[in-house]
């Protein structure tokens, strides 16, 4: 029964599984945004595989042969779309008429049948189980076929359909297993958009969690010197000193503001070189009010003409979140955070010391990873955000710290002229 020749058989094969290699590359974002030409390819490639199989056809005794050529058929007709299916049924009769004879009409009967099926079948088939869209699919292939050939049996009763319906049962085999294979690239494709996806929501969702942290230290600022402005007696230029910090506070919470919501379409960061004198000066300034609520004095000290490269916003930035929690720490007994700048060799050394509660050496090796927070209203995203910050722009973090007695952040980021 099985007295194909093996070479017509695995070249039949070949000719319906090559489409598959390239189907996985046309399963693309940009491709689908470009119907026309991913119609055009879909086409060529499907249309070359049915093509290829009708000139090489398995043959099983001398003028009697079979192929595949239904096979990429129904495969393009239910994994691509109408446009190609019915472009390559219009391919497939009209070269197997050019070829002539009596098989054309067969070939007619069957390709029309396939399409008729298929379109039935198209709008249930993409909500079907893999098992039972590989059944699918191999029953149009096997009834199709035994259609076409039962009419040639109608007019030609000496023809032998034996050999027909086993063939056609062994192309069912090949179609299911075709199916299978073109659902699993299917699958991959899927779980690696699904993969990226879930991988931006992440940090879009830790990142807008931050927003709400951050903002809060321009707006307690804010509250602080609003609070000065209106309890004590406070001379004039105190109060345009003190209006200007609140504006400038008010604006960098809108900067904030701005470069997270544009997460989404990054635009280019503004580096620049900055006076790291100057930058300490600022944040000490900035986190005075808050560090007077909780009773602690911070000093700050620097050598001059001290330079890095970076993003000025996100630099203070930075500097705000460990200062702040260096605030924190003290806010039960109060203390002194001292803020230190210093030239070592080819780098610029911050230190941001505080001798408040301390940390545990399980508590440091956690410093910087998202949520891990020890206060009852902490977000666990200051460090994060600081460390990144500070790797962004080439820096290295040492952490010393000793429970009860204090903490020390040595920052070091390499110096420009
Ligand atoms: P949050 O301040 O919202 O808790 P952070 O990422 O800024 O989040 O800090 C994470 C945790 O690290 C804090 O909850 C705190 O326990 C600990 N921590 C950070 N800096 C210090 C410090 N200077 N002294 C003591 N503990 C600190
Ligand atoms: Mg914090």
């Amino acid at each position: 029964m099985f007295n194909y020749t093996i070479e017509g058989l695995l070249l039949n094969v070949f000719f319906v599984a090559f489409p598959l290699i390239f189907y996985q590359f046309l399963l693309n974002k940009k491709l689908e945004e470009k119907p026309a030409l991913r119609n055009a390819l879909h086409y060529s490639l499907f249309g070359v595989s049915i093509l290829l199989c009708m000139f090489f056809p398995i043959t099983i005794q001398p003028g009697l042969q079979f192929d595949f050529r239904i096979l990429p058929f129904i495969m393009a007709s239910f994994y691509s779309n109408r446009t190609v299916s019915v472009a390559l049924v219009a391919t497939l009769v009209g070269v197997r008429f050019a070829l002539g004879g009596e098989g054309a009409y067969l070939n007619l009967i069957s390709s029309s049948l396939a399409l008729l099926c298929i379109t039935i079948a198209e709008k249930k088939y993409h909500t079907l189980t893999l098992a039972n869209k590989m059944a699918v699919s191999a029953a149009i292939s096997f009834f199709c076929k035994l259609v076409g050939i039962g009419c040639n049996y109608l007019f030609d009763p000496s023809y032998v359909s034996a050999h027909a319906v086993t063939f056609y049962a062994v192309q069912s085999v090949f179609m299911a297993l075709m199916i299978y294979i073109i659902e699993s690239i299917r699958k991959s494709f899927q779980l690696s958009e699904e993969l990226i996806e879930s991988e931006k929501m992440k940090v879009v969702s830790v990142i807008s969690a931050s927003v709400a942290h951050e903002i809060r230290n321009p707006l307690t600022t804010v509250r602080g010197f609003i609070q000065l402005l209106t309890q004590s007696q406070v001379d004039q230029e105190k109060k345009l000193q003190y209006g200007k910090l609140c504006l400038d506070e008010l604006d960098r919470a809108q900067q904030i503001i701005n470069d997270y919501l544009s997460l989404a379409k990054p635009h280019p960061e503004q580096s620049e070189t900055l006076n790291v004198g100057d930058e300490i000066y600022y944040v000490s300034k900035v986190l005075t009010s808050y560090a007077n609520l909780s009773g602690v004095e911070i000093v700050a000290e620097f050598d001059v003409d001290l330079y890095v490269t970076g993003d000025r916003s996100k630099f203070r930035q930075s500097i705000i979140n460990i200062a702040k929690n260096g605030i924190e720490a003290m806010e039960a007994k109060g203390g002194v955070l001292t803020i230190t700048a210093k030239r070592h060799k080819r780098y610029v050394v911050l230190r941001i010391c505080d001798n408040g509660n301390g940390m545990t050496h399980a508590q440091i090796s956690r410093l910087g990873s998202p949520y891990f927070s020890n206060k009852e209203k902490g977000t666990g995203l200051g460090t994060m955000v600081s460390f990144n910050i500070i790797k962004g722009m080439m820096g290295h973090i040492n952490v010393q710290s000793e429970l009860g007695q204090g903490t020390e952040f040595q920052i070091m980021f390499p110096s420009v002229s």
